[in-house]
């Protein structure tokens, strides 16, 4: 017989010379389980998506009831579906738009900044956008041309035109923005760029170049919301809100699920003028927006971005090996930084190996990523940092 690996390998796309290969049978709470029964502790939750661990049972139920009543019924839009709607109540009360919220439904992440780019452009009728240098926004053509890493963009080329890139935590810079400049795309915490939190005054200086220029913002929290920074949304640390707000991953609760969403004027423009503005065929899906909705009240009913500083506190307390003393970031997105990226795959491969799922940064070749489930315990984390101290002892100690 040949092995589902092997068929993995033939038949799947692959997109790197080296996947991990673990086959993974089931998953349930922090832990993945694979076809020998061993199990791995899940510090990367499928890259900041299943904040509330796997098989969260409110979901799952959210999920079996919506599947009975309904599937895919219509394109975005044209129909009311109850999954959508419902949803969309629970969030606005926590968005900054409040009842004025209107919020578009998308599949994914890439699909929401694509959408969040055309609306720039409807709602100020200019064409030129700016971006961070190291920024992640997505892999359709529209997120890479935001993006300044030409190792991963080059071939792709032509990209948009007319997109400037600035630098995080630099004032100067933020005299690029102007009056022809439709929308500023920023991860609220940059996520591939490894964990980066923005300067207070950095970011409310960006918020009122964009009130002077009439200018959107447009913050990108596909990684650093629904909690995982310490706050439901990353911005509330810095008081200040965006015109656009872009939401995925953990949005999903497990489900593909994203979200451009902005205030009711703004995102009228796409209804007229003409009209269908952007068009999905499954954004929005009744049976991820139900799971979304099961996973939103999970957040907020355990207030989980509590937990998100508990973790971060617990993980910097308990890392004590040497070797793992830099530790950057924010609430449940925590970047261990080591000497240089072989270091860095060294030991992610060998905490692999030892039970403990961690992973690497795009952008910041030197740094180690931990993004665990926000429902990760005290003792679940006590014994994932005993074994990455050991890993360290064994290859970090020279
Ligand atoms: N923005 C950020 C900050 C992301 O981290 C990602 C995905 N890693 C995206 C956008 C794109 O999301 P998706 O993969 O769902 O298209």
């Amino acid at each position: 017989m040949i092995s589902q690996k092997t068929l993995f390998l033939n038949l799947l796309a692959q997109t790197t010379q080296a996947p991990l290969l673990l086959e993974i049978e089931s998953a349930n709470g922090v832990y993945l389980y694979n076809n020998n029964g061993k199990k791995y502790l899940d510090l990367i939750s499928g890259i900041s998506v299943s904040s509330l661990g796997h098989g969260n049972i409110k979901v799952i139920k959210a999920i079996e009831e919506q599947s009975k009543k309904y599937l895919h019924l219509m394109v975005y839009g044209e129909l009311v579906q109850t999954p959508q709607v419902k949803l969309a109540e629970k969030l606005s009360a926590y968005l900054p738009f409040k009842e004025n919220s209107s919020i578009y439904y998308t599949n994914s992440g890439s699909e929401a900044i694509e959408g969040a780019m055309k609306l720039a452009k409807r709602a100020t009728g200019r064409s030129e956008m700016i971006a961070l240098n190291h920024a992640y926004h997505g892999s359709t053509h529209g997120p890479i041309s935001l993006s300044a890493e030409s190792y991963y963009t080059d071939f792709y080329r032509p990209l948009l035109p007319q997109i400037k890139r600035i630098n995080q935590n630099n004032l100067e810079d933020l005299q690029t923005i102007t009056t022809k400049t439709a929308a500023i795309f920023v991860e609220t915490i940059m996520g591939e760029a490894g964990y980066t939190p923005p300067e207070t005054a950095w970011l409310q200086a960006l918020r009122k170049k964009c009130d002077e220029t009439g200018t959107l913002l447009v913050l990108d929290e596909v990684q650093c919301g629904m909690g995982r920074s310490g706050r439901l949304f990353a911005f509330e640390h810095y008081d200040i809100k965006p015109d656009i707000l872009i939401l995925a991953k953990a949005f999903g609760a497990g489900m593909p699920l994203g979200a451009f969403i902005s205030d009711k004027k703004t995102m009228s423009v796409l209804s007229q003028n003409p009209i269908l503005g952007h068009i999905t065929t499954f954004g929005g899906h009744p049976v991820s927006c139900a799971a979304a909705l099961a996973g939103l009240e999970e957040i907020i009913q355990k207030k989980l971005w509590e937990n998100a500083l508990t973790i971060e506190a617990l993980f910097k307390r308990r890392l004590t090996h040497p070797a793992l003393s830099t530790i950057n970031g924010k609430g449940a997105m925590l970047a261990i930084e080591l000497p240089n990226q072989e270091k860095c795959l060294e030991f992610v491969q060998t905490c692999i190996e030892s039970g403990v799922l961690i992973d690497w940064f795009l952008y910041a070749p030197h740094k180690v990523r931990l993004s665990p489930p926000l429902i990760i315990n005290e003792e679940e984390i006590s014994m994932a940092c005993k074994i990455m101290n050991q890993v360290a002892d064994k290859i970090l100690t020279e």
